[in-house]
């Protein structure tokens, strides 16, 4: 297990800005994956009034190895239904024009969450008008029919990760299906093609460059029109280690190799999350 940051990964401290921003954000009493996930951008990200919000709750239903956030219990809880409408009241108050929203995944509801997201999606038109809505959506507990009541509502982004190459997608990624989720993202690009499709890959797992510029072009295939590439980095107790510090002269590799495949916007760098810089990848997409 590799222990030590490299200067590349190490961020400064929360600044004052992005304080402020977190008390509005309790005040409403919405979660997001910034913080939850210990995310080493949420300075600079908040500095920006960008983030990514965590609806359906802090805990879990699923295990995945690079993940600390907490497992859910077995027995169902009730859903918190006046959450979607705290979400768009907090992206009204702070001004927010690009609202990217992620959930933990719940296997114990019986469409995965989905409605939350469609009702999150209906609450920000009405509430935000002129607001873009980017979805990161887990996989619904593999239902097609839950996918499309979130495509009904016709978010302007809608990712899907798949987080690792499929030599390691078992062992990181536990619970999930590899097939499933490319399904899903070539259903969502046939169903609503004006929807941009974005996915993303941690890198430093052991993977190997042929094998990432393979998870690639399977991504493109299957529909996808953005990706992001980052280096994982493992939380406090992570079920999977850090087996390799990327340089950051590799991720501007594999940036150019995901280009000349084809996507319409990419992001890679050590420090780049699935949300990071969300708006200006939306826009360097273009039109669908
Ligand atoms: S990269 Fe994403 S998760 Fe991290 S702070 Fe920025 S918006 Fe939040």
């Amino acid at each position: 297990m590799m222990d030590r940051l490299p200067e590349w990964l190490r961020q400064p401290l929360p600044v004052r800005s992005s304080q402020e921003f977190s008390e509005t954000l309790s005040e409403f009493g919405v979660n997001t994956v910034c913080r939850e996930a210990a995310c080493p951008n949420t300075s600079f990200c908040f500095s920006k009034r960008q983030l990514s919000f965590l609806i359906l709750g802090r805990r879990c239903t699923r295990r995945c190895a690079f993940c600390d956030i907490a497992l859910r219990p077995a027995e169902r809880e009730p859903q918190d239904r006046f959450e979607p409408g705290r979400v768009a009241a907090a992206v009204s108050r702070l001004g927010i024009k690009y609202a990217v929203i992620t959930s933990v995944t719940r296997d114990d509801l019986s469409d995965g969450g989905a409605s939350v997201f469609a009702a999150a999606v209906k609450n920000l038109r009405e509430s935000a008008r002129g607001t873009r809505v980017e979805l990161l959506i887990p996989d619904f507990g593999r239902s097609f029919a839950a996918l499309d009541l979130v495509l009904e509502q016709k978010p302007e982004v809608i990712g899907h990760n798949i987080e690792t190459v499929p030599a390691l997608f078992g062992r990181v990624k536990p619970g999930s299906d590899l097939d499933f989720s490319l399904a899903l993202l070539r259903r969502i690009k046939m169903r609503e093609p004006g929807i941009r499709t974005k996915s993303s890959l941690m890198l430093g797992m052991g993977e190997k460059t042929l094998e990432v510029l393979e998870v690639l072009r399977m991504l493109k295939d299957n529909g996808c029109d953005m990706v992001t590439l980052g280096q994982y980095i493992a939380p406090p107790g992570a079920a999977f280690p850090v087996v390799e510090f990327v340089a950051p002269e590799r991720f501007r590799a594999l940036g150019d190799a995901a280009r000349e495949i084809g996507f319409k916007a990419v992001f890679s760098g050590p420090l780049v999350r699935s949300s990071f810089m969300a708006e200006t990848l939306f826009k360097e997409a273009g039109s669908a």
